[in-house]
Order: structure tokens, then sequence, then C-alpha cells
């Protein structure tokens, strides 16, 4: 019998579940579908990104002398037609949680059953499918500490190899593989499963022991950058957690903590997939919040004046990706000092980050919005300029991203230069004064206590 491969956000050989089920059949169609409802809002550093990354996948079904075919379309109608030409029987698939995913599957599944062909869902992006971490009384975890514990007690299997044999099957009239030019300016990681294990390995043994203590700080390059390759599924967390167990140390259980973070969020996603655009905690929907005009498009352009917040907001351009301090500290400053609401920022956010995920992406905005499952309580505002002089202590990271602070004077603060010092190099005054509107923020939050 055949079967069809149909890759999603797991964009790899080897510890691939789907994979390994869809090659007991005598011969597989590995198959990508460009969805027009996820292509159309991305951003040149996403697409750019994910077509590296179909183009390295199909270099290693290649190298197994098969080959990825593409189509485009809606995947209702695309998938079928895929199975249909080659005479499959089943389509794997790894299990989708999101929203949107599970929908499309579901409607997938249904097209696929009128023909009598079988959607199978093996595996998931997770170590733990969401859902599965559940209370003594099955209801959800809302904290993320005993959900953490909870969690690592279910517990994964090991990684599994790529299968070892594949007889691929091919359609006759497949889409070209898209073909993205990198925008000017834009730097991004190599994509691909090579490039994530190579990744991986360089960084476990060389930084993973200083992680829980270095990775607040945007001027060190300390983080793994390994959230684009977990977003593509071009390594599986099973293989990563399968490395952090070997040895003890804080940076490890540190790291081992953060995947958990990624694994949280998207089973509050499952449990509640409205909260990808609604307020989680309801009463922050009544809070008054200012219209959305010039002081957005200053923030996205990083143009406030603030030099961690602009420095962050153009990291997000030019590289597609953003530190997780810096992400946090522009997050606050868009919510609570231009009292704008946090989708607005997290839709920018999804339209560049090459890691943008709806999970990850729309509950780190929940929970420094204070709206959040186990968020960041609403009155701990950041200082944006007390924030830049702590984790960027030697303005480095500012000066990266901003080079017109790269002519600062010596003696002036690269996170509050003096009025004449930004006049001459060129860099705005702050848009707003932090302190009052941190007082307006307060009171707006009061309103909705009472
Ligand atoms: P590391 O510090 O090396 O962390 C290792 C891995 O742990 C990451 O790759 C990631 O998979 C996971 N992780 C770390 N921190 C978090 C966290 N707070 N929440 C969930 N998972 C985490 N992460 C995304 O993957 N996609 C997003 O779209 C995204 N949007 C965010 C938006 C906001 C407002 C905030 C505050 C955080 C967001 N994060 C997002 C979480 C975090 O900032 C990134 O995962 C991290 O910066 C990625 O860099 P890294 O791989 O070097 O991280």
């Amino acid at each position: 019998d055949r079967s069809v491969m149909w890759f999603r956000r797991d964009l790899r050989l080897a510890d691939n579940p789907a994979l390994l089920a869809a090659a007991e059949a005598e011969a597989v169609l590995p198959l990508f579908v460009l969805d027009p409802a996820l292509w159309g809002p991305a951003g040149p550093s996403r697409r750019a990104y994910l077509a590296a990354s179909l183009r390295s996948l199909d270099a290693s079904l290649r190298s197994r002398r098969t080959r990825l075919s593409v189509l485009e379309g809606d995947p209702v109608e695309q998938v079928v037609a895929a199975a249909r030409e080659v005479g499959a029987s089943r389509v794997h698939v790894s299990a989708d949680f999101g929203p949107y995913g599970s929908q499309r599957d579901d409607a997938v599944a249904e097209a696929l059953a009128e023909h009598d062909v079988e959607l199978v869902r093996t595996g998931s992006p997770y170590a733990v499918p969401p859902g599965s971490v559940r209370k003594g009384d099955d209801t959800p975890y809302a904290v993320f500490t005993p959900f953490s514990r909870a969690w690592a007690e279910v517990g994964w299997p090991d990684p599994a190899p790529a299968p070892s044999g594949l007889s691929g099957l091919e359609l006759e009239h497949p889409v070209d593989l898209p073909e993205v030019e990198v925008p000017e300016g834009l730097r991004l990681p190599e994509a691909g499963e090579r490039a994530a294990a190579a990744r991986w390995e360089a960084y476990a043994a060389d930084h993973l022991a200083d992680y829980a203590d270095a990775r607040d700080r945007p001027d060190l390059d300390a983080t793994s950058k390994m959230s684009v390759h977990l977003k593509w599924g071009e390594i599986h967390p099973r293989t990563m957690l399968a490395e952090l167990g070997r040895a003890a140390g804080k940076g490890r259980s540190t790291y081992r903590s953060e995947l958990a973070w990624r694994e949280f969020y998207a089973d509050v996603l499952h449990h509640r997939p409205d909260t990808a655009r609604e307020y989680l905690r309801a009463e922050y929907a009544r809070m008054e919040y200012d219209r959305a005009d010039d002081a957005l498009e200053q923030w996205q352009e990083g143009r406030t004046g603030f030099p961690i917040v602009d420095a962050g907001m153009r990291q997000l351009r030019g590289a597609g990706w953003m530190h997780n301090r810096v992400r946090m500290i522009v997050a606050s400053f868009l919510v609570k000092d231009l009292h704008i609401e946090w989708q607005h920022g997290a839709r920018h956010f999804l339209h560049w980050l090459v890691d943008g995920d709806l999970a990850s992406n729309n509950h780190g905005w929940q929970w420094t919005a204070g709206s959040g499952t186990d968020a960041s309580p609403f009155f701990r505002v950041f200082n944006p300029t007390s924030q830049g002089r702590k984790f960027d202590p030697r303005g480095e990271y500012v000066r990266r991203w901003v080079p017109e602070l790269r002519d600062l004077p010596d003696g002036e603060d690269p996170h509050d230069p003096s009025p004449e010092a930004r006049r001459d190099v060129g860099y705005p005054e702050p848009m707003v004064d932090h302190k009052a509107e941190r007082a307006e923020a307060l009171r707006r939050w009061e309103s909705i206590r009472r």
C-alpha cells in the first residue's frame, strides 16, 4: 500500500514518529502544502526561512533518492488531490494543536474519508502533547510550576532514528519550491535539520552550563537560538530533553524549564483557543486603551527614543528574532507606556519573527499585559532605562542595533543620552515620560480592579 507524509511543522527526517508510521507503507509521497492562509500574513523573514527549510528537507530526501513534492492552495483540496493521485490509503501527519491547524486537520480528515483515505496523527511538536497534563480532578493547570512537575511525570519516549529505507513517490505536477529573496540587511540563521542539530550540539557543549546566569543578557549572545528550529520542527524537543537529562546543573535545569514553558503555553492555548486573540482574563478587555496610531508605528520602527526598546524593535526586523528579555521590555512598553492593546504587538511580532509561534507569542504577550495565565502582575511595570542599564551594562547591545548611538561622546549613558547628544547623533527624544505613563497605566488598571 501507499501513504502520504504531509510535512507541516516537522521539517525533519530524524525522530519523526509520523514519518516512521508513513514509512511502514511500501511507498511514501513526501508532501508540503503552501497554505495561503499561513503564507499570506507571513513577513519576508518568515517566508525566507521557511523556503530555506523546505529546500533543506528536499535535499535530505534527495539524498535518499526521493524528493519533496510541493502543492499550493487550500490543504483540504490539495491533500485530497495528492492522496488520490498516488493512490494512498493513509495520510500521515504530526498532530497540530493550534486553533487553525486542528480545525484544518479535521476538515482534511473529513474530505479524505469521502475517498476512503485515513488521516493518521502520530506525535506532535511537543514532548508531551497538549491536553495530556491534567490535575487530579481532570482539569488543566493554570499555573506553570505545578504544570511543569506533572509534565515531567507524564514523561516522553526516547528519540527515534530516521527511517532506514524510504521508497519515495512523486507528484506529476508539483509547484516549485518557494523561492524567496532575503531582503537586504536581513540576516537569518541557517535553516534545516542539519543546522539545528549542529547548533544544539555546539550550544550544549559550550554554553549550556552558563545558561542560567547569562540568559537575561542580550549583549552576550548567551541563549541557544533554538526557538526557530523548534518552531519548524527541524529538531524535536525530545532530542534536546534527552541531552539535558544526561547531566545535572543549574544551566541544564533552567533550560529544561524554558522548554516546559513552551509546552505550558501550547497546553493553555489548546484548552482556550480563544486566547489567541481574546484576553485570557476577561476583565482586561474592560480596561481603557489608546488608539493604535502613530505611536504604534514609532514603536514598530524602533523610534521611541528609549534605546533598549529601539534596539529590540530593530533587531526584530534585522534578524527576525529578538532576545527574550528585550521581548518583555518592548512588550511592556507598548502596553504600559503607550497603552496600546497587546494584540497589535503580537501581530507585528508574528509577521517578523522567524520563530513566531501563536502559543508562545500570544501568551508571552498576555504574560506581559497581565491578562494571561500565571502572568506577571500588571503593576510590575518595566522601566526601559533601568532595564537597559542592568541587562546591557556596557551598552553593547543598543549600539549594535541602533547605529546612531555608536557616535555618542564618551561619558554619555547609552541608555539615556542627554538631549544635546541625541540631537548631535540624530537620535530622537523619549516619545513619552515613562514615570507619568507608568502612573497612568496603574490608574487605568485600578479602574478594572474595582
Ligand atoms: P533560549 O533562552 O535558549 O530558550 C530555549 C528554548 O526554550 C527556546 O528556544 C524556546 O523554545 C523555549 N522558551 C524560552 N523562553 C520561553 C518562553 N518565555 N515561552 C515559551 N518558550 C520559551 N518564543 C517562541 O518560540 N516564539 C514566539 O513567537 C515567541 N514570542 C514571544 C513574545 C513575547 C512578548 C515574549 C515575552 C516571549 C516570546 N517567546 C516566543 C519566548 C522567548 O522569548 C523565545 O522563545 C526565546 O527568546 C527564543 O530564543 P532562544 O531559543 O535563544 O531561547
